[in-house]
């Protein structure tokens, strides 16, 4: 099968004054469409910056890199912007949720730049907050949810266009600990219905669920393992009930 993301000596520099900074150094990889990776590596490793590479959202200093067979350097920006809509959604770890719109309006914010009707888009979106586990928070503003809740709802935004790829920068960074596994298991459920995901995380309990692991160090990647990924949804139906645990 063709690859979903294959980079070559990417590389991303900033200017700092005198220096250079090396974010990202000469990373070459393959990820097969379906795959379920993790990428770890210390603070300032440069998983934010392969990230944003990959996902369209910066351009390399040097490299190349090809998204869906598309050499992404040579696209027009109109069509590198369709493809970023049409196959990538964005999760990241501040939910980046509309605050004065409920759940419906910001998951079917992508659509809308899709040129769908809103009856059309209404009904997509409201497919995509079930599928989260959220049919019943859909007049819901961010401020009304919980954390997770307010994750799943941004997970929905990231999936209502039906994406290829799923991008998340510490998703579940900034929720506690049986949130984060539920979150975990809504990615590895998703992952199961075929859209590939590239998750960002510094914590190795969550890289668990990731069939595949890439570790930065100093901008380089510097290892690529595969493993037997947990499953978070059994070990969350294993955890002891809230109301009882201590
Ligand atoms: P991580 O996500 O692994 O914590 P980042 O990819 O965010 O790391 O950052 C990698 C390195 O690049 C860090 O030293 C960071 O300070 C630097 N960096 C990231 N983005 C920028 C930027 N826009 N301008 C200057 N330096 C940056
Ligand atoms: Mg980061």
């Amino acid at each position: 099968m063709a690859a979903l993301i294959e980079t070559e000596g990417l590389s991303r520099h900033f200017p700092a004054g005198e220096e250079v900074v090396r974010a990202l150094e000469g990373v070459s990889v393959t990820i097969a469409p379906g795959e379920f990776v993790a990428a770890m590596g210390p603070s300032g490793s440069g998983k934010s910056t392969f990230l944003n590479l990959v996902g369209c959202l910066d351009q390399p200093t040097a490299g190349h890199y090809r998204l869906m067979g598309e050499a992404v350097e040579t696209l027009p920006p109109d069509r590198l912007a369709e493809l970023r809509s049409r196959r990538i959604g964005f999760v990241f770890q501040s939910f980046n949720l509309l605050p004065r719109t409920d759940a419906l309006g910001n998951v079917e914010l992508p659509l809308v730049y899709r040129g769908l009707r809103r009856r059309a888009r209404r009904e997509r979106a409201a497919l995509a907050l079930a599928a989260v586990g959220l049919a019943d928070r859909m007049g819901h503003r961010p401020s009304q949810l919980s954390g997770g809740q307010q994750q799943r709802v941004a997970i929905a935004r990231a999936i209502v266009g039906s994406p290829d790829l799923l991008l998340a920068d510490e998703p579940t960074g900034a929720l506690d600990t049986r949130t984060g596994l539920s979150i975990a298991a809504l990615f590895q459920s998703l992952n199961r219905g075929g859209v590939a995901v590239l998750m960002v995380t510094h914590d190795p309990e969550v890289a668990r669920f990731a069939a595949r692991v890439l570790r930065f160090r100093d901008g380089r990647l510097v290892a690529d393992t595969r493993q037997a990924p947990a499953d978070a949804a059994a070990m969350l139906a294993a955890l002891p009930p809230p109301e009882q645990a201590a």
